[in-house]
This record gives C-alpha cells, sequence and structure tokens, in this order.
C-alpha cells in the first residue's frame, strides 16, 4: 500500500515520517521510505534544480514539468517495483503537494494539473494521505531555525497560507483518503492522532 505525507513547512514531517515507519516496522511491514521531489538519483537531480535559489526566474510551467518529470522518474523505478512486490511505500510528499504548491501556491490551473497526473499515474493514487496542518508562521519559524531557505521557502506569508488552504481543501474532498493531524499540539499527541489514523487504515 501507499502512503504519503503532506504539509507546509516546519510541521514536522521528517519526525513524525520516522515515527509511521517504526509504527508500521513493528507491525512486521516491509517498508520503502521515499521522498518528492526526488527519490531515485536522477530526480534528485531534479529536486536540486528545482529547490535551489537562482538569479534567473523559473517559469512555473518549468517547475511543474520538472516536478512532473521527477515523479515519473520515481514511479517508474522505485513506487511501482516496491508496491509491486508488495511492499509499503512511504512518501515524504508526493501529487497533493503539487495541488498545494503549484496550484494553490503559485496559481497554476488545476486543470494542467489534473492533465499531467493522469499522464504520469495512470490511475494510481495513494491509499492513504496524512496531511500535518500546523499555522504557517508557526511553522516557517520552526524551518528557518533549521537550515538556509530554499528556493520555496524564500517566498512570503501569503504563499505558504495558499498552499495550506489548498492542502486543506483536498483533504476535506476526499476525506477517505486524508487523515489531518492537527500539529499544533504537543509531539506526543501529534503522534497519538496519527497512530490512531494508521491503526485504522491498517486493519481497513
Ligand atoms: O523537505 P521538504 O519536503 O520540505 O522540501 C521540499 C521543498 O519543495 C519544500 O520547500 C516544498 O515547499 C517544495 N515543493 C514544492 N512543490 C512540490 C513539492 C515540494 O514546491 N510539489
Amino acid at each position: 500500500r501507499f502512503i504519503t505525507v503532506e504539509g507546509t513547512e516546519g510541521v514536522g514531517k521528517s519526525t513524525n515520517i520516522e515515527f509511521l515507519c517504526s509504527l508500521l516496522k513493528d507491525k512486521d511491514i516491509e517498508i520503502v521510505l521515499t521522498r518528492e521531489p526526488g527519490g531515485t538519483p536522477m530526480a534528485e537531480e531534479l529536486r536540486n534544480m528545482l529547490l535551489q535559489p537562482r538569479e534567473e526566474s523559473v517559469s512555473e510551467d518549468a517547475e511543474l514539468l520538472l516536478m512532473f518529470a521527477a515523479r515519473a522518474q520515481h514511479l517508474e523505478n522505485v513506487i511501482k517495483p516496491a508496491l509491486e512486490r508488495g511492499a509499503w511505500v512511504i512518501s515524504d510528499r508526493f501529487t497533493d503537494a503539487t495541488f498545494a504548491y503549484q496550484g494553490g501556491g503559485r496559481g497554476v490551473d488545476e486543470n494542467q494539473i489534473l492533465m499531467l497526473e493522469t499522464l504520469v499515474q495512470k490511475g494510481l493514487q495513494p491509499d492513504m494521505t496524512l496531511l500535518l496542518d500546523l499555522d504557517v508562521e508557526i511553522g516557517l519559524k520552526r524551518a528557518s531555525a533549521r537550515s538556509a531557505p530554499d528556493r520555496f521557502e524564500q517566498e512570503k506569508v501569503a504563499f505558504f497560507e495558499k498552499v495550506r488552504a489548498a492542502y486543506l481543501a483536498r483533504a476535506a474532498n476526499d476525506p477517505l483518503r486524508f487523515a489531518v493531524i492537527d500539529a499544533s499540539v504537543s509531539l506526543d499527541a501529534v503522534q497519538r492522532q496519527i497512530a490512531q489514523a494508521v491503526n485504522r487504515f491498517v486493519e481497513s
């Protein structure tokens, strides 16, 4: 099965993905942990291209197409082979991030993203998506304390507000796939919510 984890900057994705993996390993499930953009050598090169701050302005279409180029490579070489041999795949971000960042944040037409999604995924969708939701400003403060901003993190609060709203709208439209996790509470309380959602999913 295919699980994705999403959220805006500084919501605690990395820590909680580690927790998610340990939960599943305790259940003797073989897991493949991966991330987007990236997950294969070529897709990681595309990630560097996308994230590196640069002088040249980046066309929205170029950004969108590079995201999907990385995703096509990732699906073909990592995600599909792992799912086919019965492993569970955990991906730190997937196409919901494209709807949220390039769609919500940049304002790319949703139908263009849908077209590329169909082309690249051919119907393959995550079975469960954990959306870690947190006030944007709190998250940005956490993220900036941790490392120098990448090209996206240089955006202003208003950009991330749009990203967050787009994530929440997608979650509201697909409540069966999404578990929205309130990431504003203590780490313990966040992980209790995750454990509950995952247990419900494993038993389903
Ligand atoms: O490690 P993290 O997932 O936070 O880094 C990925 C970066 O790429 C983030 O800054 C995120 O905002 C950006 N991103 C994006 N569009 C996507 C996926 C990631 O802008 N579709």
